[in-house]
């Protein structure tokens, strides 16, 4: 490694950069098996004869030497199909995919804002990369808080900084909404549905449903009648396939064929696009495991809700978002950050966020050590 530039040197580099940190995770820094719960990733790796089925795939069908199919044809087909069991109207002509949906979207700020004045609009907390993709792409981010009893969107500053930013100049493009959230774990209430419904049709709309198939609530149904709404979605969760790195999207297409203009021409490796295809077609048996889930994580609620020195909150989605009770938010995340070093020696990975802790529901066998652990640790 060169480690001396001068101090002047590279300064081709942006400055906005900076600012920012690349993007690492916590187990790429362990080397003991731990109980990995910070991600939200599936517990449970493909079962064995489907990764047979697509190692005979690669063996047999795949050529190596071949670009992808850069028009993902079956995949947008099968996704479709899937897509049409919550909405008939959707066709492969409302669908894109990319390289997870975090590639989804950057496409999405390209298309949007990158090289204008325009914003976008997140109401924090909520997923971390829409601000730090803003940020690299010289987008400036506006975010506005939610109330601190159920996580629902101050919707009130969110209308007022809309009208600040389009008086500034820089006009809101692009709003974020998770449903349900992330770290929070809260889908959309009512009202925050039909507040999406009334803002200016100027601004796109993304509604990122990662955690679809935990909560079985989509709002599909709704884009035939707002053109200015997008759903993102991704394969890293129920699906089981964060190794592959297959997201998409459902939009007008209008809003597609612009996705479509921006992105990598060969976004998704053959082997993603198999082995989301090869998923889509095994659904009932990988989303079967979703209920587990939905009992385990239910449990786990009742459990650390019992416990007096925890907040824990209600959540639709594979992970809950708890918090420890203290006098100020500064002690809290002292408090915080002790607890998840000290699970982290027992082998359990949770993840310290927004001024709570988020717990991905792992197997029956994972849950139950964490939950020990994590009595345990408050008991001494
Ligand atoms: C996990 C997650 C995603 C998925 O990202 P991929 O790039 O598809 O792995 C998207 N949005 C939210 C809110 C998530 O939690």
């Amino acid at each position: 490694m060169i480690d001396q530039p001068q101090p002047k040197a590279f300064n081709f580099l942006r400055p906005a950069l900076d600012q920012l940190v690349a993007y690492s995770s916590q187990s790429e820094e362990l080397e003991t098996s731990v109980d990995k719960l910070d991600a939200n990733e599936s517990a449970y790796d493909l079962p064995a004869e489907l990764k047979e089925k697509l190692a005979w795939q690669y063996q047999e069908i795949i050529s190596s030497n071949r670009y992808p199919d850069g028009s993902h044809g079956e995949l947008k087909s099968a996704i479709a199909q899937y897509v049409q069991e919550s909405c008939e109207a959707i066709t492969p002509a409302n669908i894109s995919v990319g390289n997870g949906s975090d590639e989804i979207i950057r496409s999405l700020f390209i298309a949007t804002c990158v090289g204008t004045n325009a914003s976008m609009l997140t109401a924090d907390p909520t997923f971390s990369m829409y601000k730090i993709i803003a940020q690299t792409l010289g987008v400036t981010p506006i975010s506005v808080p939610r109330e601190e009893t159920h996580f629902t969107i101050k919707r009130g500053q969110a209308d007022q900084a809309i009208a600040q930013a389009e008086a500034s100049g820089h006009p809101v493009k692009m709003l974020f909404v998770v449903h349900p959230n992330s770290p929070t774990g809260n889908p959309l209430s009512n009202a925050e549905i039909d507040w999406l419904k009334q803002l200016p049709e100027e601004i796109l709309i993304v509604i990122d449903e990662a955690y679809f198939e935990f909560n079985g609530h989509s709002l599909v149904n709704e884009l035939p009648n707002y053109p200015n709404w997008i759903i993102l979605r991704t394969f890293s969760k129920a699906f089981r396939l964060a190794a592959h790195r297959v997201g998409y999207c459902i939009a007008h297409p209008e809003v597609i064929a612009a996705l479509e203009k921006v992105r990598l021409p060969y976004n998704l490796p053959t082997f993603s696009q198999a082995a989301a295809i090869v998923a889509l077609q095994n659904r009932q048996q990988l989303l079967a495991k979703v209920s587990e889930v939905q009992n385990e994580r239910d449990k786990l609620y009742n459990a650390l809700n019992a416990e007096p020195r925890l907040k824990v909150w209600e959540s639709a989605s594979n992970f809950l978002y708890l918090r420890l009770r203290g006098e100020s938010l500064e002690e809290i995340n002292q408090k915080q950050a002790e607890l998840v070093n000290a699970l982290k020696e027992k082998g359990t990975l949770l993840r310290h966020t927004a001024n709570g802790i988020r717990l991905t529901v792992g197997t029956p066998a994972e849950n139950e050590r964490t939950q020990k652990n994590l009595l345990s640790y408050l008991d001494h």
